[in-house]
């Protein structure tokens, strides 16, 4: 549940509420909105529903009570209507605006970095990513150069002035990681790396939470919630494609997540069509396709010589394919953009997930 305060509630009075459901044994989380705030009480609530309910609506300054009807809480429209718009450096994400990510898939060295983050930035990415910690099926494969990249990063950052996100796959890399990128990524296979999540809830960087390959919505969301809840709002969600039967492509990008996304909570979205097909020539299709469906952007795979990449070497683009799919994502956006606002103005009624209790 919520508790909307007063436009008029004092300090005092928010501070009261607060230690009331401290008090209760739950902890509450506020968010001062343009106008009000609101403090979401967060727990086990179980049977103290009514009475706890009762008892808050009673307290001076506070307006009411609202139940949140999903078991994600402080990730949903419900108790946050408002997008979150994250900024970092110069870009903002979630604002309306399209977000481009874009770089190699690992860090291979400083010339193939600095080649691709002149680039991509030149055709109009927002995000320079590029991989240090390589999360591979094989523990053959290229693992990722690690700290050496991290810095190849920051410095590609200088050179460019794009914030870098990369992924941090251990809740002891965390530090590390963020002390040199701007945006940490949380890859598919640790979506449920429960430590991991609330290791980069307790740091100030913004989270990119891709979709784990099998999870549903509902499992992507209290993932987000787990980071949300120890402390960091600033998480972002990336549609990257879940396993089907289909095998022509690596993953099967589900689309519909991203206006269900939009309906369930005020998170920005990002699609991910490299990952999501593993093919080259179908990343742009899939792109536009994502941003007409709403996504406040994608992620995409830039290598100089795709070819030769020692990570993803069939998805990654070559300079010139970035270069025509920023000249097709940009008219698409800029269509779907007035659109897509007057679509969120007007809420839908979603329905069920299917429930926790259903994996
Ligand atoms: C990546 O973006 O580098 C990556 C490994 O993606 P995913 O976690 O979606 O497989
Ligand atoms: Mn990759």
């Amino acid at each position: 549940m919520f508790v909307v305060m007063a436009r008029t509630a004092s300090e005092a009075e928010i501070l009261g509420v607060k230690g009331a459901i401290l008090g209760e044994g739950l902890t509450p989380y506020d968010h001062t909105g343009a106008e009000r705030t609101v403090i979401a009480v967060i727990g086990e609530i179980g049977q103290r529903k009514n009475e706890l309910s009762a008892r808050l609506g009673g307290l001076p300054g506070v307006e009411s009570v609202t139940p949140i009807s999903r078991p994600f809480k402080l990730t949903s429209r419900e108790f946050h209507p408002e997008s979150t718009v994250i900024r970092v450096l110069d870009a903002t994400i979630g604002d309306g605006s399209l977000t481009v990510m874009a770089g190699p898939c690992s860090v291979e060295s400083r010339d193939q970095l600095f080649a691709t983050a002149d680039a991509v930035a030149a055709a109009g990415a927002t995000v320079l990513r590029g991989g240090a910690f390589k999360p591979r099926t094989s523990p053959y494969s290229f693992q990722g150069l690690g700290v050496e990249a991290l810095r190849d990063l920051a410095d590609a950052r200088d050179r460019t002035g794009l914030p870098v996100i990369t992924e941090v796959m251990e809740p002891n890399q965390v530090d590390i990681v963020a002390e040199y990128a701007d945006i940490l990524q949380v890859g598919t296979r640790n979506m449920q790396n429960f430590s991991l999540l609330m290791a980069v809830g307790r740091v100030t960087r913004p989270v990119m939470l891709k979709r784990g390959f099998s999870a549903t919505v509902e499992e992507w969301l209290m993932a987000a919630e787990y980071i949300v809840s120890s402390g960091n709002p600033n998480v972002i969600l990336c549609e990257r494609g879940i396993r089907t039967f289909e095998t022509y492509t690596r993953n099967t990008l589900d689309l519909s997540a991203v206006p269900l996304l939009r309906q369930l909570t005020h998170l920005p979205v990002i699609v991910d069509p490299s990952h999501a097909t593993g093919k080259r020539w179908l990343v742009a299709p899939l792109a536009i396709g994502g941003v007409a469906v709403g996504a406040d952007g994608v992620m995409v795979e830039v290598h100089p010589d795709p070819d030769s990449a020692l990570s993803d070497a069939e998805q990654q683009l070559t300079f010139d394919q970035f270069r025509e799919m920023m000249a097709q994502l940009v008219p698409v956006h800029e269509q779907v953009r007035d659109h897509r606002a007057a679509a969120m103005a007007d809420p839908v009624a979603v329905g069920d997930g299917g429930g926790l209790g259903r994996h």
